[in-house]
């Protein structure tokens, strides 16, 4: 039998969410515009800042710790609404993590 000579696709080396930890819900993430993020999950800092609770795990409050998906979705910051899955920042927070690519 003539052996095809396929390319296979190695999905072992993707950045993906999904080969993922939630690393980037580790960051610290301001609150910038309002959004609706619910207030169980905002911290306030002396002059009235905002930002995302962060649990002694580390991780965002609103992860979900079971999925690892985000729990207010629909109202996240826009700080996680723009961080780009495979940008060279995700790429940093991965490897922060240990996960590599
Ligand atoms: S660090 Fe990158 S790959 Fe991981 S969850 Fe965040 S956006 Fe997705
Ligand atoms: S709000 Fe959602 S996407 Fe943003 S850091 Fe928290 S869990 Fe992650």
């Amino acid at each position: 039998m003539k052996c095809m000579n396929i390319p296979i696709k190695d999905i072992t080396s993707e950045v993906t969410c999904s080969t993922c930890q939630a690393c980037c819900c580790h960051l610290e993430v301001m609150i910038i515009t309002d959004t609706g993020v619910p207030d169980n999950h905002i911290t306030y800092d002396k002059w009235g800042g905002q930002t995302m609770l962060r649990l002694d795990d580390g991780w965002c409050s609103a992860l979900d710790r079971d999925t690892l998906m985000c729990s207010i979705y629909e109202n996240r910051p826009l700080i996680c609404r723009e961080f780009e899955m495979a940008s060279s920042e995700c790429k940093s927070e991965r490897a922060v993590h240990g996960i590599i690519p």
